[in-house]
């Protein structure tokens, strides 16, 4: 097997693919760097083989819309030092390079299977896709009490930065998660745009509302403050033919969700699948790209107002645990059901926005 990529998910691939006895060939420019990106998701996508050791913190978050609404699902970020150094690749054959455009026919030649693990934006095939956007900044947990208000974290506070009752035009929201002991990352995040949100009004944002919420400036821009940039394709890149007996995995696949932007917990969860499915030699069936519904659901978003968008996440904070999931999987028997309950949920002013939304986008999709 030849895994091209390093990512979470390529390395979780590896990894275990290296423990199911296959022989491993991977590839990565960087074979041995450590993620930087703050990466989480939720507990229940944490595979059974992955203890606690990799978990940097976890949370019962709240999402603030109209009023603040506990989430009762608890939601972990991963300590990425222990996972890299859990998904050891002891064993596995490393080719440190890139895999140049017509690297995967040649590699087809060398291995039964080749995993692309890319990502979702391989270097030279950026095309214009939606972006989710953010700029954060890590302080002293206790410099964050007014940001939690007493939450243990905030997956969305979607009222107004300045503290109007008027939104900005497209919205963002406040993200508030421990990254590490006594560490809280605070970010202001534009979901989803196109073109997204700028780093500096996401900047210029983040301050305003801190200020409001009474955190410190020095711990916002003095010198030991952390600084996190965030730009996450909401989509893989343009789905160009792959030669046969290679299949995509991770950001670059299906793991991705369109609806969130996240992948890195969904790809340790399915990496087990992916692995039966690749040494019994029949991985072909496996969804390789995001659930259509999910792209129109994102294209849909896209055309929402801020006002219904908190409407739609109000909805969603108030539905059970279970299709809460659903909607974050992004996929599944049940993702049209809770898409629906999620819509039902909204007011009926909501609900026709969203209406009006997915049909401009459908009439406007390329
Ligand atoms: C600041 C920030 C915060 C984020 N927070 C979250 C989060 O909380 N939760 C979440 O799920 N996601 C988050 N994301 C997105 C996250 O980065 C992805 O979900 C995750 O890294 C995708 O993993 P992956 O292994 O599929 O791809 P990647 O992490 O993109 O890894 C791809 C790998 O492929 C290698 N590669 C690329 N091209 C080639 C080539 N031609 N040949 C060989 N190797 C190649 C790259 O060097 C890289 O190592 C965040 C992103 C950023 C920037």
């Amino acid at each position: 097997m030849a895994v091209v990529g390093l990512g979470p998910a390529g390395r979780a691939l590896a990894h275990r693919l290296l423990q199911a006895g296959a022989e491993v060939l991977v590839i990565d420019p960087c074979p041995e760097r450590v993620w930087r990106q703050t990466l989480s998701g939720w507990r229940h996508q944490l595979p059974g083989w992955l203890d606690d050791q990799v978990v940097a913190s976890t949370a019962r978050p709240v999402l603030r819309t109209r009023g603040t609404q506990e989430i009762d699902d608890p939601y972990l970020v991963l300590d990425n030092t222990a996972l890299h150094t859990r998904l050891s690749l002891a064993g596995a054959r490393v080719e440190e390079t890139r895999v140049g455009p017509d690297g995967f026919a040649a590699l087809t030649s060398r291995a039964h299977w080749v995993i692309d693990a890319r990502g979702a934006t391989p270097a030279g095939r950026r095309r214009r896709v939606p972006m989710q956007t953010a700029h954060g900044v890590v302080v002293p947990t206790r410099a964050a009490a007014g940001v939690l208000a007493g939450a243990e974290a905030v997956l969305m506070d979607w009222t107004p930065f300045d503290g109007s009752s008027r939104w900005q035009e497209p919205a963002s929201f406040l993200y508030a998660v421990e990254v590490a002991p006594g560490r809280e990352l605070l970010e202001e995040t534009c979901l989803a745009g196109e073109p997204p949100l700028p780093p500096a009004e996401l900047q210029r944002r983040l301050h305003r509302r801190l200020q409001r919420y009474g955190v410190p400036p020095d711990a916002i821009e003095g010198p030991g403050a952390t600084i996190e940039r965030v730009r996450i394709p909401m989509l893989p890149s343009a789905a160009d033919p792959l030669p046969d007996r290679v299949i995509r995995f991770g950001a670059a696949g299906g793991q991705l969700n369109p609806i969130t932007g996240y992948s890195a917990l969904a790809s340790l969860r399915d990496t087990d699948t992916w692995v039966n499915a690749l040494t019994r030699g029949d991985p072909g069936r496996l969804p390789q790209r995001p659930d259509p519904l999910a792209r129109t659901a994102l294209g849909a978003f896209l055309q929402l107002s801020p006002a219904a968008t908190v409407e739609l996440f109000d909805a969603f904070a108030r539905l059970p645990t279970e299709q809460q999931r659903v909607v974050f999987d992004g996929r599944g028997a049940g993702f049209p059901a809770a898409l629906f309950a999620q819509w039902q949920a909204m007011p009926p002013a909501g609900r026709l926005a969203l209406i009006a939304a997915t049909a401009r986008s459908l009439l406007t999709a390329r």
